[in-house]
């Protein structure tokens, strides 16, 4: 045993002391007893005081004597270094569980009997848990019977991708991580949005490619005549003439698709970037074009009010206008009115095409503006235009702070307009009116 020299110290003099004074009372061995007997009664309280202080052993202890202050302090910094570790963990715990809470992907882990362990908020409003559903058996909360055969494990490749019960038109994903050695992870995504972006590109490509080949089969058609056939060239000349309209029109859709993309990948023009257009020259124009393209067999009627510029970009409010006035003509009989205006309205000004041309059933109206939606495809056809034109129509008004609104009954007309709000008007700071100057919004 090694002794402290403190206590082996203590030990001696009591003993040497209670043996003096036995021996000079002429009872050294009971001296000797009683000096052991209080080297033990220290000792005692010592423990005492030890006991007391490893109940909770949060401060160093407060023993006098240094053989129990040694232990009690190498017992204190191991304590201490265990909270240390225990706080580290229980902060790395809370870590994880708030990056579970916000996580928007359903999170649950179960055991290997399916019964439920844990689970984040997402779970919650995914998969119509509440919280009291701790314990209970995942596949008899959500019985969807793919579900239930993820949660057993019994899909080979641990991923599924389900209709929601709980949510109609809502696409689940669910994907099941075996982890421990009963244990599992359940992650259940929403696919809804991202199924309905690639079916969306799916038929995007679709519609291109429908577009391209129609007049590519016309071309190639009469480029075939022309190279199989022994032809004159009065003959020749008429085929050539006549490869020219699918030409333009292919050409037309490209075009169109090339400002589209542009316009849905370029961010929202800066201040610095806009120019001060002149409504009334960019009307004009506009309505020149619409003229030429009715051919005289419309009458197009211009009205503008109030004389104002809007600070914008000058290709592409003029794509949007110009859209606007060429539908109008193309979906119109002919002898059709078509009103082009722009007016002072409240918070701003109003520009609108007015026909009184086939008109738009209502449960169109909300799809007009996606892209390749037409209300009649045959007769879309026949008029022309890449499907293309109010979509384009929708991204440039987007970029200006506007909105395109349309008013429309079969058979009777239909008004297409969008307001430009007062902030987008622009005043030329130096009263004179030149084009492409930048002007400070209002
Ligand atoms: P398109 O090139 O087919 O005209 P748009 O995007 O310009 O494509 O228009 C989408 C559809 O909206 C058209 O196919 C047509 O059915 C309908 N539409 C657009 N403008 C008018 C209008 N002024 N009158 C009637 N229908 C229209």
């Amino acid at each position: 045993m090694n002794w402290h020299p403190q206590d082996l110290r203590t030990l001696l003099l009591l003993l040497g002391a209670g043996f003096l004074i036995g021996w000079l009372f002429g009872q050294p061995g009971w001296g000797l007893f009683v000096g052991a007997v209080v080297f033990i009664v220290l000792q005692q309280r010592e423990f005492r005081d030890f006991a007391g202080w490893s109940d909770r052993p949060l401060r160093r202890p407060a023993n006098k004597r240094e053989s129990w202050q040694d232990v009690g302090n190498s017992l204190f910094r191991s304590v201490a270094r265990s909270r240390g570790r225990t706080h580290a963990a229980l902060r790395q715990l809370r870590t994880m569980r708030t990056l579970a809470e916000a996580m928007p992907d359903a999170v649950v882990v179960i055991d290997g009997t399916g019964n439920i362990d844990q689970f984040n908020d997402a779970a919650i409003s995914m998969l119509n848990l509440t919280r009291n559903d701790r314990g209970g058996n995942l596949a008899s909360l959500v019985r969807q019977p793919d579900f239930v055969s993820l949660v057993r494990g019994q899909l080979s490749d641990n991923l599924l991708e389900f209709a929601s019960p709980f949510a109609e038109g809502v696409r689940l994903e669910a994907r099941r991580i075996d982890f421990d050695d009963d244990r599992a992870l359940i992650l259940v995504r929403d696919v809804t949005q991202l199924n309905r972006l690639l079916s969306m590109r799916q038929d995007f490509i679709a519609n291109v490619s429908h577009e391209l080949r129609t007049p590519l089969t016309v071309i190639v058609g009469y480029i075939e005549t022309l190279i199989s056939e022994d032809l004159d060239q009065e003959t020749i000349n008429a085929l050539v003439q006549k490869l020219i309209s699918p030409s333009r029109r292919m050409q037309a859709l490209v075009d169109d698709l090339l400002l589209l993309t542009r316009l849905e990948a370029s961010p929202t023009p800066l201040p610095e970037e806009l120019v001060s257009i002149d409504m009334a020259t960019l009307i004009d124009a506009v309505v020149a074009d619409g003229r030429a393209m009715s051919q005289g067999k419309h009458q197009l009627e211009v009205s503008v009010e109030g004389a104002a510029s809007v600070l914008g970009i000058e290709s592409e409010l003029h794509s949007a206008c110009s859209n606007l006035v060429s539908n109008a003509v193309r979906y119109s009989p002919d002898g059709g009115t078509i009103e082009v205006s722009w007016m002072p309205v409240d918070g701003g000004a109003r520009f609108s095409v007015r026909d009184h041309g086939i008109g738009i059933p209502a449960e169109h109206l909300s799809r007009i503006t996606e892209r390749f939606y037409r209300v009649d495809l045959a007769r879309a056809r026949i008029r022309g235009g890449t499907g293309l034109g109010l979509a384009i129509v929708k991204h440039v008004l987007k970029r200006h702070h506007s909105e395109l609104r349309v008013e429309s009954e079969l058979g009777v007309g239909s008004n297409f307009y969008f307001d430009v709000p007062q902030r987008q008007l622009a005043e030329p700071s130096s009263g004179q009116r030149e084009a492409g100057t930048v002007y400070h919004l209002k």
